[in-house]
């Protein structure tokens, strides 16, 4: 097993790529690193994992009612302990929004949960992971992060705590915390900071080996002040540490990082082609009667048996993938490329982009943009905004980044019920010529619907192609919204209509 779990991992060399320009993000150490902040954190190169994939919890959960939930957390195959232990934690902390929040909307906007992960490190015998839980009840934003830590030798899920030896090295941990916040007080609140695992559930170690602890906004002052979090020097945290905090640190200064922000900003000449399907221009939907199937949320565990089963039945399509997906499955999105389908943006961790704005909501889609580019070589040309809601400032990001904005025409609601024959007979229904139908590639029941689906629309003579390639989108224009193409009929707007706020609401 431990064999096996280190043959996964190949510590060989790091990944530095990507490209845009991006802006840094001021509430995570993962969106902007700024060296001389020694709480800020580098994080291990995901697609380093061998078998490594995603899972996703989204608003289809009934106990959701309303409310904006998507939730990713990786699986890694030879880790189910840290799986269950993540889905377990994320159950939990979703339970907690459901049961805090009402479903009423607030400034504006439903009340909103958002979880993400990044690796804290990754070593043949240890991983951590990062989960930043974002909640929008009202404003704004608060954001809460733990990291739990896998030990292989002896296949347990730890939390932070586990990096230390006792509680005594807790105490003594959380004396050195203070003493570090102490020159911030009163807007930091010393009295808060007890020796509690609840208090230190996020622990981690900067490139250098120093230990950081993390506070939830909130925790120990006012939310507004964001994130509050301490490095303690590696010679101090030390004699702290059981055997599994010094192998976890080990970890965090050696393994390949994740280099998800860019390079400065490049010549005009180094811009990254395009991305476009391989077999564009095959088919001319003039004459054809033509649909783009489109997947969002993805890549996932099922997408390779997705992407195999429309090889078989010669069908192509677009995905909209999330960046942070797209940068622990980068072959998956190679495997799209080849297979002639198009890959493009559905935002970095599926935050609803209407209720962001600035650095925030520019980082969501250039983020993308940068994984999909270090997988690729190419830039997306479209997005789609996660739940359908954009608006004014996200077609002007949008047309800045020279993406056009795909909402849809069908409707699969492959999401609401989970139910594959449901599913096949929507998208079968709902086709017509021109028609942008609307899937995600993360579930099960959706995959084992596409036989279905795609013997369905060959019956009644349907070619699929990619969403540009349908008639009258071939020239899609950035910043502007679409719902089809030119030959459908369907209640929505017209492809040329804008990029006006419009306000789709669904999962
Ligand atoms: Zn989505």
């Amino acid at each position: 097993m431990r064999t096996r779990f280190a043959g996964g991992i190949a510590l060989l060399t790091v990944i530095a790529a990507g490209c845009g320009g991006l802006a840094a993000s001021p509430t995570d150490p993962a969106d902007g690193p700024l060296p001389s902040d020694p709480t800020m954190m580098d994080f291990a190169d995901p697609s380093r994992v061998d078998g490594l994939t995603t899972r996703t919890l989204a608003s289809h959960l009934t106990s959701t009612n309303g409310r904006r939930v998507h939730i990713t957390y990786p699986s890694i195959p030879s880790t189910p302990a840290l799986t269950d232990r993540l889905r377990d934690e994320v159950t939990r902390q979703l339970r907690e929004f459901t049961d805090s929040t009402s479903t009423e909307s607030t400034g504006g906007h439903a009340p909103e949960f958002n979880v993400e992960w990044r690796l804290a490190a990754v070593s043949p015998d240890v991983i951590g992971v990062r989960l930043r839980s974002g909640t929008l009840a009202g404003r704004p934003w608060t954001n809460a992060t733990r990291t739990l830590w896998y030990h292989q030798p002896s296949r347990r899920a730890l939390d932070s705590t586990g990096l230390l030896k006792d509680s005594a090295a807790l105490a003594v941990l959380a004396g050195k915390v203070r003493q570090r916040l102490a020159p911030r007080a009163p807007a930091v609140n010393m009295t808060s900071i007890t020796p509690v695992p609840s208090m230190f559930d996020s622990i981690a170690f900067n490139r250098d080996g120093d230990l950081v602890v993390e506070f939830d906004d909130g925790q120990v002052a006012h939310p507004s002040l964001g994130r509050v979090a301490v490095a303690v020097p590696r010679e101090e945290a030390d004699p702290l540490l059981s055997a599994v905090g010094r192998r976890a640190r080990q970890a965090a200064v050696e393994a390949p990082r994740q280099m998800i922000t860019p390079p400065p900003v490049q010549a005009f000449d180094d811009r990254p082609p395009k991305a476009r399907s391989v077999t564009a221009g095959s088919v001319d939907c003039a004459e054809a009667k033509c649909v783009a199937l489109t997947f969002d949320d993805g890549p996932g565990p099922h997408t390779d048996r997705l992407l195999s089963i429309l090889a078989e039945h010669g069908a192509r399509a677009t995905f909209f993938t999330l960046g942070s997906n797209a940068a622990a499955q980068p072959g998956t999105l190679r495997r799209m490329r080849d297979g002639g389908h198009l890959v493009a943006n559905h935002s970095w961790s599926h935050r609803d982009l209407g209720a962001l704005s600035g650095s925030l909501l520019s980082d969501q889609l250039a983020r993308t943009q940068s994984a999909v580019d270090a997988a690729l070589g190419q830039v997306p040309t479209l997005m789609r905004p996660p739940y359908g809601s954009a608006g004014t400032e996200v077609a002007k990001v949008a047309e800045q980044m020279g993406l056009s904005v795909v909402e849809w025409s069908v409707d699969t609601r492959d999401l609401a019920d989970r139910d594959p024959e449901a599913i096949a007979r929507r998208a079968v229904a709902g086709a017509e010529p021109g028609a942008v139908i609307r899937l995600h590639d993360v579930y099960r029941e959706t995959v084992d619907a596409l036989p279905a689906v795609l013997t369905g629309l060959r019956e009644r003579g349907f070619v699929l192609v990619t969403v540009p390639e349908l008639d009258g989108l071939h020239a899609m224009e950035p910043g502007r919204t679409y719902y089809a193409g030119r030959a459908a009929t369907s209640t929505a707007p017209s492809p040329h209509a804008s990029g006006r706020p419009q306000g789709a609401s669904s999962p």
